[in-house]
């Protein structure tokens, strides 16, 4: 167990800023206020494996990266404002609806969550979009950390029919999905733009 802890705690101090790296970076939580962080950082072998799945990309495209390594005081604030968002997107809800809807879109509560390999606070997720050549974002639906039912990941796969925009996003969702599946990263089906890595 010792042990186990002092490797977890090695793997956790080799955070790496990932504009070093060549990917685009606009860290919104620090642009928010809710972080003092001016970049985004990632273990190492999280920034390597971008860098591989960056290979996969369109030639000229690239990451834009959005939050990756996150503090808990980060995540307080976060929480404080996901809930007011969703209190005012629905105002008909009652507490265990909202409750609900805020663990699906931030987690479980502070208190429970585990510091594990794949979560925002080793490094081990990141939220991310792709950008073509001249550094505009591919359309993929919604922005970053929507609230809706528009932000998984399969939306525009299940949704009938499709507008021209949305056909568009679910390409770009699929290439997305395509490329980082590839290296290895995993999923959160509530939102497009999370991925985690395990190692
Ligand atoms: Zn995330």
């Amino acid at each position: 167990m010792k042990n186990k802890k002092l490797k977890f705690k090695k793997v956790i101090l080799k955070l790496v800023d990932l504009a070093g790296y060549g990917f685009g970076v606009e860290p919104r939580y620090y642009f928010y206020g809710w972080s003092k962080m001016k970049s985004c950082f990632a273990r190492i072998s999280v920034a390597k494996r971008l860098l591989l799945a960056k290979k996969y990309l369109p030639k000229g495209y690239n990451f834009k990266i959005w939050d990756s390594f996150r503090t808990k005081a980060t995540e307080k604030l976060l929480r404080i404002s996901f809930r007011k968002r969703l209190e005012n997107l629905h105002p008909n809800w009652n507490e265990e609806k909202i409750r609900k809807a805020l663990i699906l879109f931030t987690g479980p509560p502070l208190l429970k969550i585990r510091l594990k390999l794949r979560n925002h606070f080793t490094g081990g997720a990141v939220d991310l979009t792709i950008v073509d050549e001249r550094g505009k974002e591919l359309d993929m639906g919604t922005d970053f950390d929507d609230i809706t039912e528009k932000a998984a990941l399969n939306y525009f796969e299940k949704k009938k029919p499709l507008k021209p925009l949305e056909k568009i996003a679910k390409k770009n969702r699929r290439l997305l999905a395509k490329v980082m599946k590839k290296v290895g990263f995993r999923p959160y089906l509530a939102e497009w733009w999370h991925w985690s890595y395990k190692r």
